[in-house]
């Protein structure tokens, strides 16, 4: 069975059957870039990164868009406080989002369009609303689209909408609307909007573009009319997304998105994320910490997508040593295949040796889960059962047959492309090795020294320095040799 996804809209697992299966669009909502992103976020982006591998494994051929919002009420008001512009505020942090998502591994998408590049096609849209008589501008030169004239309006978050009318209060507030459901298309000019460099002509008076606005003009521009697959967090259903469908849908009368995916919220420590709370965290401190990024990366792709999802540093040492396991289990095999004595001609091996079989099984199993509504867990549970397999094979006293060895490595090396974190880890390993070596280099240089010297104490101090790091001198004829004891990579001469 192929890939199957849960369609907000219709509250269903469907199958997900592209318009084109060589360019699927795929539109995901991304940052607002007045800050550093935290890690909730990148719950949300590395869930993009994870579709984006997946479908590209799967051998689908995408056009994958990820917005910036550059103006809106945040980065206005964040750009006010720095007496900067909009662009010079918000551009840097365009750049540290993308660093941060590169140093978790995150492949690049197409296109990172900026919502300030586009208002020329929000003008175009906003008309177009208003000459259907789906939208109405006030005193005060802003657009609102009128609900009352889009029967669909509520149907992707299944709000009531007669509830909205006494209780739910529309973010925009200040401005003057018919009704306190209706939501502004184009936001008239105020003085602090021209302070930071976020206002626009338009036949109906300067302002700026509403937000919704901006992501149903990008990805109609960017991805089309219809896109395969709509991205976001589950707090953009409403008003977002809804707003989206009603004024993509009202100009074009075609479905805007096929199908609409909304990731839940990340939980830190247990509780919901907020300054307040003292538990923000972005990743740009974790990784100042030190914190591994292929642990990072690990614990936020951890749990589905709709699945509850709690970041805590308890889950992040599980994290590390999840992909340890990983790292050291491909190094075993692939030592076990330098030693493997190599094809035997002729001999009585059987057709399909078993950790063959097993690296067969794995991907199935791997496969069937990601299919099922992208259960990365049940994927990941798929591969630890590989290892532990693969593991119990290395300790038995039969030695690797070579298909065996290349059948894992294959294994680990395809699961990794949709994963993506052994290949973040051995990154690291490899620093950490080239570091280790260089140091042990050079200690030994210094014992030697401090032996020339007769400086015994010193040469011992050198060696117990050593030793608490887990390495082995050897003295000999040709000089020193070294070696790593009990250490994760294995030994080195
Ligand atoms: P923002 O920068 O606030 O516009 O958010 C960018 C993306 O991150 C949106 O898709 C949000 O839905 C998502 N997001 C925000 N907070 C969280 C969170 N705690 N967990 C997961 N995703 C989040
Ligand atoms: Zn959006």
């Amino acid at each position: 069975m192929g890939l199957r996804l849960h369609n907000t809209l219709t509250r269903r697992l469907e199958p997900f059957e592209p318009a084109d299966p060589d360019r699927v669009g795929i539109y995901g909502c991304g940052p607002t870039i007045y800050g550093h992103a935290h890690i909730g976020n990148f719950r949300t982006f590395l869930f993009y990164d994870l579709l984006h591998r997946y479908l590209e494994w799967k051998g689908y051929g995408l056009h994958f868009v990820m917005n910036f919002t550059d103006v809106d009420d945040k980065t206005i008001g964040a750009a006010r406080e720095a007496e900067l512009t909009i662009a010079e505020y918000t551009e840097p942090f365009a750049e540290a989002i993308l660093a941060e998502a590169d140093a978790l591994g995150m492949r690049r998408f197409d296109l990172y369009p900026r919502a300030t590049a586009y208002v020329d096609r929000m003008i175009e849209l906003v008309a177009a609303l208003l000459e259907k008589g789906l939208a109405y501008t006030t005193a005060d030169g802003s657009v609102f689209f009128d609900i009352s004239a889009f029967p669909d309006y509520g149907k992707l978050s299944g709000k009531d909408l007669d509830q909205g009318r006494t209780g739910e209060r529309v973010a925009d507030d200040e401005y003057e609307k018919d009704d306190a459901r209706d939501f502004a298309l184009w936001k008239g000019v105020k003085p602090e909007d021209e302070e930071v460099g976020a206002a626009w002509d338009a036949p109906w008076g300067r302002g700026r573009p509403g937000w919704h606005l901006e992501c149903s003009v990008m990805g109609m521009v960017e991805v089309g009319e219809t896109l395969d697959l709509h991205l976001g967090g589950e707090d953009l259903i409403f008003p977002h997304h809804e707003g989206e469908i009603a004024q993509s849908e009202g100009a074009t009368g075609k479905p805007f998105a096929r199908i609409w995916l909304h990731v839940k919220h990340l939980r830190v420590e247990g509780e919901k994320m907020s300054k307040s709370l003292g538990n923000f965290i972005t990743v740009r401190q974790l990784l100042d910490e030190g914190v591994s990024p292929a642990a990072i990366r690990h614990q936020l792709l951890s749990a589905q997508y709709r699945r509850e999802l709690n970041f805590s540093r308890a889950g992040l040492e599980a994290s590390e040593k999840a992909v340890t396991r990983l790292l050291d289990f491909r190094d075993r095999v692939a030592r076990a295949l330098d030693d493997s004595p190599g094809e035997e001609e002729g001999a009585a091996t059987p057709p399909v040796p078993p950790l063959v079989a097993a690296a067969r099984n794995a991907r199935s199993a791997f496969e069937e889960a990601m299919d099922d509504d992208l259960n990365v867990s049940g994927g990941l549970g798929a591969l630890f059962t590989f290892v532990s397999r693969g593991n119990s094979r290395l300790d038995e006293d039969a030695p690797l047959d070579p298909r065996e060895g290349r059948a894992a490595l294959e294994l680990l090396d395809s699961l990794d492309q949709v994963l993506g974190v052994m290949e973040l880890g051995s990154q690291a390993r490899t620093v950490h090795d080239d570091e280790l070596e260089a140091w042990v280099e050079d200690r030994i240089q210094a014992r030697s020294e401090a032996r020339k010297d007769r400086d015994w104490a010193r040469a011992d101090a050198i060696r117990e320095e050593l030793a608490d790091r887990g390495i082995v001198l050897e003295d000999g004829a040709d000089g020193t040799r070294w070696k790593r004891v009990g250490a994760a990579v294995g030994d080195r001469g």
